[in-house]
């Protein structure tokens, strides 16, 4: 059989430990025997990282601007314990903050739904996805320790000199504080990605701050959203029967336990990091969450939602084996080959991506599967895969299907 050809390089950003494994795995055996890959490789491993000064990291998000497209493996974000581990001169940042912090734009989170693997809330039929906002809020956070009393201070100097000041607290002892920011503009274009996305997908929009606390800061929110879907959506929202709201985010807590999925629910940006690991559990496995970055120029990331998975890490290098869920880097994979196919007018890589979703859909309801998986499906006769023999039952499935 002939390799698929592209015409565009990939951007590749390679990552750390087990999903590092796993990544070489993929490419392997389930790519580069079928494609002719081009991809712009960066390597995101923090080894890399610390060589580079994390400048590969700002290197990978301007290659993304560049190309259009990319595909993102899962990375260490540097804590203590890592800088004590990896030798580090820095507590690098989280390199998915910097990716959106440069793309701006929305994070998408959706489950992959299997037969045999029962959502924990029973009402659940159908997805749902998460839309995290990509910037700003504790992310770009600056912090203090006040070490002793004082008073600290909120103090915004105008470009002509015009100061207004606001007094946060006045500290008897010590203490802590923070400052962070949001930008009008990138509020609206996470606007913007939730109501064309509900769009795309005809799906309702939900969502959700807690405005009655702040004010100002999440109020901001509710208005740029409200302004943005009466000006430009609503009509386009009602030709194509579905629904924006807004409500409390303890409301909409609330409402999605109860509610049957298949809806978006655009979050803050750390509502929308700490929901999508709680949709994601419930679905069943973090390990069945995809997740695409989608900047407002229309610049695509797509990785897993999940981490390096650093304990079946551990397990590998002292020899022993290891069975790691590799469908949400598979799905990154394939929902990046697809846009590399759309953008560029290629069938046959669409194609391919999709047969490759469908494979390992159907060797999962085949009854072969790794262990987080095994431990929780209501089939019967399943056979509990390794990391490496999971993704041959892809392969084969794959083969029989192209
Ligand atoms: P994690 O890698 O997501 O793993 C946490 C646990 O969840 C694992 O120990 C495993 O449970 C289970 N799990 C997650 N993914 C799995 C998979 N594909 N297959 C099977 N089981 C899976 O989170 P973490 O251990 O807290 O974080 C490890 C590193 O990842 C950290 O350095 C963190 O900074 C980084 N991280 C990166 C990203 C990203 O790049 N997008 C996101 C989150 C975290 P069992 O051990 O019980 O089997
Ligand atoms: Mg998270």
């Amino acid at each position: 059989m002939e390799k698929i050809k592209m015409t565009t390089p990939l951007v590749e950003m390679d990552g750390d430990e087990m999903t590092r494994i796993l990544w070489k795995m993929i490419k392997d055996e389930l790519l580069i025997p079928f494609i002719d890959l081009k991809t712009e490789y960066y390597d995101l491993g923090l080894e890399y990282r610390e060589q580079t000064k994390d400048q590969v990291t700002i290197d990978s998000a301007l290659a993304t601007k560049k190309y259009g497209v990319a595909v993102k493996c899962a990375t260490i974000t540097p804590n203590a314990a890592r800088v004590k581990e990896y030798n580090l001169t820095e507590m690098w940042k989280s390199p998915n903050g910097t990716i959106r912090a440069i793309l701006d734009g929305t994070v998408f989170r959706a489950p992959i739904l299997v037969k045999g693997l029962d959502p924990y809330v029973p009402t659940w039929k159908k997805p749902i996805t998460i839309a995290r906002h990509a910037y700003g809020d504790v992310y770009r956070g600056v912090e203090m320790k006040i070490p002793t009393a004082g008073k600290a201070e909120l103090v915004f100097t105008d470009k002509d000199g015009n100061v207004s000041r606001e007094t946060i607290h006045e500290f008897d002892g010590p203490g802590i504080i923070q400052g962070m920011h949001n930008l009008d503009s990138s509020i609206e274009s996470f606007a913007r990605s939730c109501f064309n996305f509900a769009l795309d997908t005809k799906q309702d929009l939900w969502f959700a701050t807690k405005d009655t606390i702040s004010k100002k800061y999440d109020h901001n929110f509710k208005d740029i959203f409200q302004e943005i879907f009466d000006a430009e959506y609503k009509e386009k929202f009602d030709a194509a029967g579905i629904e924006y709201f807004y409500t409390l985010i303890d409301d909409a807590v609330a409402r999605v336990i109860r509610s049957e999925g298949g809806y978006i629910w655009a979050c803050k940006n750390y509502d929308g990091d700490v929901m999508s690991d709680m949709i994601a559990t419930a679905y069943g496995s973090l390990a069945m969450m995809t997740s695409v970055l989608v900047s407002p120029e229309g610049n695509y990331e797509y990785e897993a939602a999940h981490g390096t998975v650093q304990r079946h890490y551990y397990k590998h290098l002292k020899g022993e084996t290891t069975s790691t869920n590799s469908v949400a880097t598979i799905f990154a994979w394939t929902g990046a080959l697809n846009k590399r196919g759309e953008l560029d007018n290629i069938p046959a890589l669409c194609d391919f991506a999709k047969k490759l979703e469908k494979a390992t859909i159907d060797t999962i309801e085949s009854g072969h599967m790794t262990k987080d998986l095994a431990l929780m499906t209501s089939l019967e006769n399943v056979t509990t895969e390794n990391s490496e023999s999971f993704i041959k039952e892809i392969r084969k499935n794959l083969e029989a299907m192209l």
